[in-house]
């Protein structure tokens, strides 16, 4: 039986488009602005290659002027308090849901997604989004208590779920009372700006949401911009180097979701039908153009050529067509220039010795189609297994062993989401945590929530959308406003280099401490270490590039500690406090002996003794929730550890800096390269024998002494760290975090100020745990 036409109307859409004449300024400070560029651009719909309206293109004039909109209406927004925001937030959620099926048709017709998706997908979840975080902005006063708005935000979304993407970062970020400058994907402009009519309806104050139009050059001038306090940004890998780089050192926030190239993993024990459904959801929804399309079929062997057959058979019944009939699945290409990209990295498939499936119809030559594919025989380093293709193109491989499955799905530079199908959910929480990945869904594939949060790991970028995650991106401590940059320079460097043997009197030099070993730096070099008064109180190693590589690969070789529970972790972190404690006498004769005052060594010692308790408590208390995500499933939200960082110790407070940054990250389960104070190593490398003595298992904490900037300079670049906590110079600052960018390591720098590492607040604390971990949602439907 052949389907007929079941077209949705769009004359509403069209009256809509028509009351504008088809032209839309900007709409900056609550008023809708003609663009002091005079340039627009056409937006078309990509299914009918129609014109459908001219978009303005705002230039740094413009980016300015609603940078200065959001500043200047930011105080009036913070005073207004959290109910007041909550009922904004409310109102527009209301309003949404009045107007969703002009929004959902306007969508389709803009981007080309079927209607069926932007109907009953797309606008339910902005509604969901704005309703969940109207409750977030009630309760800020009560749930976050220590912490403020950032700011004015700037946030740049792309065009693959346009309304999506803009409440995803809308709504948190006036739900904590800050104010927003967004701008839309250059093909998909227009539902964002019928938003700012919804504004204008609710009586949003002016400013709070200004929204700008235009390309790169748009983004780019509001990432740029210094009257900016955070970008938020969804977008591919490329921009999001740039963006990291460009605001390198600047001290704006940044949240990157980027791109991705997930495994949707099946076992031989799956139920292959629902598989099968599976499939078309995870590549077929949205064309494939989703961030976490589930594009790297990984199919345990013994099942592969039924698990193909069947997916082959489902793929020629696929309907590929106008997005506004309600009966097809696969809608439109957003614009040529993606659909060039699609046909290119196909062909390159082809060309490296994938084999090509395609359904025997053909698409309809009236707009921008691509028909499903699928590759098969894909050889796992493969360009179309590697690189994003973003869209309908499935790319498969197989596997024999669940370790080997692992493995293949690790084997990407991204790590944005996984889908697990099997019906045994032991195997499917055992490899839940092992692969590298922001989300993983078992037994479902492209669920979405409010309450959930969303985002990556690795080169799929940081930061969290959605959930209670998903809310410190917009906000900040309010005990950050009073860290300061010291007058004098405290970042005074050691005095010059000499051989080992060139200071006769001192009777050793320390050695590095890497992989549970003291070992000779590999330059054989040493320098010496002076105290306050400018006497020589010691020599410590040298270490380069070459030692910082032994350590990561040491800490990388650790990876039980990972594993082990929070418990076991603990009684660690115990033994260490309490052989701290047995050489007291020692780390307070050290600390004077550097110039510390004697009652403020013994305070410092004790002070780090309890901080190891603190660390050693939250060892198994930290954990994660259960989200009250909308459909029927367990939604675990679990914190994990970066894996490997570095942490580059302030000079200053040299012990208790040194405990206050390296504990928490080893109590998260993070294994750490630490270059300790450069100025005031010795308490450091004093407590190797504590180490040695506390069962801290080798490579979990690794210690290279030397100069700080040079071996933080080689802990940025090395792609194997997965994180950098830098507590140095502003001009370091800027370094490690423009260096980052390359393999897109979470990093916490300090931009030169110092803490107050004795003050509870500024040195300990849940923020020390978030900063060493990320958060995983795991997906577990349940019911029949
Ligand atoms: P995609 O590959 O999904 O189109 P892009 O990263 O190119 O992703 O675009 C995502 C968003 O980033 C769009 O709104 C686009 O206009 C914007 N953009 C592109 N280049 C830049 C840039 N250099 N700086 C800031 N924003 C940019």
């Amino acid at each position: 039986m052949e389907y007929g036409p079941a077209p949705e109307s769009a004359t509403a859409a069209n009256e809509w488009l028509d009351k504008h004449n088809h032209e839309f300024g900007l709409f900056i400070d609550g008023k809708w602005q003609v663009p002091q560029s005079a340039k627009y651009f056409d937006s078309i719909n990509p299914a009918n290659k129609k014109f459908l309206a001219k978009i303005s293109e705002a230039n740094k004039k413009d980016v300015d002027k609603a940078v200065k909109a959001a500043r200047s209406a930011l105080p009036k927004w913070v005073k207004l308090g959290a109910h007041t925001r909550a009922r904004y937030l409310y109102a527009l959620a209301r309003q949404i849901q009045k107007h969703s099926r002009l929004f959902a048709v306007l969508e389709s017709m803009d981007n080309g997604k079927p209607i069926r998706e932007t109907r009953d997908i797309d606008i339910p979840l902005v509604a969901r989004h704005f309703y969940h975080h109207a409750g977030w902005a009630q309760l800020r006063d009560t749930e976050l208590k220590e912490y403020k708005e950032v700011g004015v935000i700037a946030q740049i979304i792309p065009w693959n779920f346009p309304l999506l993407m803009m409440a995803w970062k809308i709504a948190p970020a006036l739900a904590m009372g800050n104010t927003v400058v967004l701008k839309p994907a250059e093909f998909t402009s227009i539902t964002a700006l019928l938003f700012a009519e919804i504004c204008e309806q609710i009586g949003l104050p002016p400013g709070v949401v200004n929204i700008i139009t235009g390309a790169g050059e748009s983004g780019a001038a509001m990432v740029s911009h210094p009257g900016v306090d955070k970008i938020a940004f969804t977008g591919s890998t490329d921009v999001g180097r740039i963006i990291r780089r460009a605001t390198a050192g600047t001290g704006k926030k940044i949240s990157l979701e980027l791109g991705g190239k997930s495994p949707f993993i099946v076992f031989e024990d799956a139920d292959i039908d629902t598989v099968v459904e599976g499939v078309v959801d995870a590549i077929w929804f949205n064309q494939g153009q989703v961030c976490c399309a589930g594009s790297r079929l990984l199919v345990q062997e013994s099942i592969a050529d039924r698990l193909y057959k069947k997916i082959k058979a489902r793929m020629e019944k696929l309907r590929v067509g106008n997005s506004l009939d309600k009966s097809i699945d696969i809608g439109a290409i957003v614009a040529p220039v993606q659909l060039k990209t699609i046909e290119k990295l196909v062909k390159q498939g082809i060309a490296e010795g994938g084999e090509i499936w395609q359904p025997s119809w053909s698409c309809p030559q009236d707009g921008y189609f691509y028909p499903p594919t699928l590759f098969t025989d894909v050889s796992p380093a493969s360009t179309i297994a590697q690189v994003e293709i973003f869209g309908p193109v499935l790319v498969a491989m197989t596997f024999r062993t669940h370790p080997e499955a692992i493995k293949l799905a690790n084997n990407s530079r991204y790590g944005l989401a996984a889908s697990i199908w099997t019906e045994n959910i032991n195997l499917a929480l055992e490899m839940a945590p092992k692969v590298k990945a922001g989300t993983v869904w078992i037994n479902c594939t492209n669920v979405f929530d409010a309450a959930s949060g969303f985002g990556g790991y690795r080169e799929s970028g940081f930061g969290r959308e959605g959930g209670k995650e998903g809310l410190f991106e917009y906000v900040k401590l309010r005990t950050d406003d009073l860290l300061t940059v010291p007058k004098n320079n405290s970042n005074k460097k050691i005095a010059q280099k000499t051989t080992s043997t060139s200071v006769p009197d001192i009777d050793r030099t320390v050695k590095l401490y890497i992989g549970g070993k003291q070992s000779r730096p590999d330059g054989g070099y040493s320098l010496p270490v002076y105290n306050t008064s400018g006497k020589l109180i010691g020599e410590v190693s040298e270490g380069n590039r070459k030692d910082i590589r032994n350590a990561v690969e040491a800490a990388h070789a650790a990876e039980s500690w990972t594993g082990m529970t929070g418990h076991a972790r603990a009684q660690v972190l115990y033994y260490l406090a309490e052989n701290l404690f047995a050489r007291k006498d020692e780390f307070v004769n050290r600390l004077t002996q550097m110039g510390i005052l004697k009652s403020e060594a013994t305070k410092e010692v004790n002070v780090s003794i309890e901080r190891i308790y603190t660390y050693a408590a939250h060892a198994d208390k930290y954990d994660g929730n259960v989200h009250h995500t909308t459909s029927r499933n367990v939604t675990l939200a679990m914190p994990e550890a970066l894996g490997v960082m570095g942490i580059v110790c302030p000079n200053h407070s040299p012990l208790l800096s040194f405990i206050s940054t390296v504990i928490p990250a080893i109590a998260m389960g993070n294994r750490v390269i630490v270059i300790p104070s450069e100025t005031a190593p010795l308490s450091a490398t004093d407590l190797y024998q504590v180490m040695d003595t506390s069962d801290v298992p080798g490579g979990v904490i690794n210690i290279v002494t030397g100069k700080q900037d040079e071996l933080a300079a080689v802990l940025a670049d090395h792609d194997d760290v997965d994180g950098l906590w830098y507590f140095g110079t502003k001009e370091g600052s800027k370094r490690i975090e423009h260096a980052a960018a390359e393999n897109m390591k979470r990093t916490w720098v300090n931009y030169g100020k110092q803490r107050n590492w004795f003050d509870a607040q500024q040195g300990e604390g849940e923020q020390f745990l978030r900063h060493a971990t990320q958060i995983k949602n795991i997906w577990i439907p349940y019911g029949e």
